[in-house]
């Protein structure tokens, strides 16, 4: 973090910028990027995925900040996956930003909804998933069903480009070719069944969205998900690849642009098919997604739910 009092890092232009200077480089880097990828007709509803960190409210913030000059319409997502003393915190700053921002919103309790916490699913041996991969199961199917119910054109996600640098060499590591072929700013939807997804801030550095939240004085939650690992191969990456942009800067932005830009167009076409899921209707690229296996196998460890959302709130 090269923040220095009031002055900033902007690692694209290689200097220590003002704080003006700074939010002016932070969203015209987040508009770039946008633009470059095509991420954004005039019109769209946009679909921001908010977690209360960092990340997802200088995406909020920039984006909010952008809508009138992209033409698109904002709209805020918060899960509360029922995480004891957590998910609470989640929801109270993320719907803070809302109302203060003035957006339409929607905060989704998945307990009250599906009658079952995040918490209450770790617990599910059957399910032999670490928490993060449940995790990562439930919020991708919520974003996609909840987004196709609002009917918004693009969900945003708050990824930035040291998530994307980690995720490219963990994927390497492990072999996992079928992952990094995914790997991209930008993914298009499939008609009436996936939302397209997009990740504004694929190209803006991790403690650059730091400064940005402190250069407008956001209050952003800096306490970690009791889930989130402390050790392992992921962290040792960044770790590692934060040390490689210390002593060669623009590392991590030219691994990233070129693995997006050369190496994932070679790796395309190795994608199975989508079809429909036969109990929920959303998309699976088998007979059955995910998200109701891993209902199926807790139901009998925790008693029956429905599967079907209850009525919601918001918006
Ligand atoms: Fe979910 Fe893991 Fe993130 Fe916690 S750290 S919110 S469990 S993905
Ligand atoms: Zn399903």
């Amino acid at each position: 973090m090269k923040e220095v009092g009031d002055v900033y890092y902007a690692h694209r232009m290689r200097k220590i910028v003002g704080k003006e200077d700074f939010l002016r480089y932070f969203e015209r880097t987040v508009r770039r990027t946008i633009e470059k990828f095509k991420m954004f007709n005039r019109g769209a509803k946009v679909l921001v995925a908010v977690s209360g960190g960092k990340d997802s409210l200088a995406l909020l913030y920039a984006l909010t900040s952008l809508a009138e000059e992209l033409g698109i319409k904002v709209i805020g997502l918060t899960i509360n996956l029922g995480i004891k003393r957590y998910s609470g915190k989640v929801a109270k700053i993320a719907e803070y930003h809302y109302k203060r921002l003035g957006l339409d919103y929607l905060i989704i309790d998945l307990k009250e909804e599906y009658g079952v916490s995040l918490d209450e699913l770790t617990k599910v041996r059957e399910l032999r998933r670490p928490p993060c991969s449940i995790c990562g199961i439930v919020k991708r199917y919520l974003m996609n069903k909840i987004g196709l119910e609002l009917g918004v054109n693009v969900i945003a996600t708050g990824h930035n480009l040291n998530d994307l640098a980690q995720f490219i060499i963990f994927s390497l590591i492990n072999g996992r070719l079928e992952d990094l072929s995914k790997l991209t700013p930008y993914v298009p939807g499939v008609g009436g069944l996936l939302i397209a997804k997009a990740k504004p801030l694929a190209f803006t550095y991790e403690d650059e969205t730091l400064s940005y939240v402190k250069a407008k004085g956001l209050k952003y939650l800096t306490e970690k998900c009791p889930y989130k690992p402390k050790k392992g191969l992921q962290l040792y990456i960044r770790g590692a690849l934060n040390y490689l942009e210390e002593r060669e800067p623009s590392s991590l932005y030219n691994l990233v642009n070129n693995v997006v830009r050369k190496i994932n167009p070679l790796l395309k076409g190795k994608e199975e098919g989508l079809g429909k899921c036969e109990k929920c209707g959303m998309p699976s690229k088998g007979k059955i997604c995910s998200f109701c296996k891993v209902m199926e196998l807790s139901k009998p460890k925790l008693g029956l739910w429905s599967q079907s959302r209850k009525n919601s709130s918001p918006i």
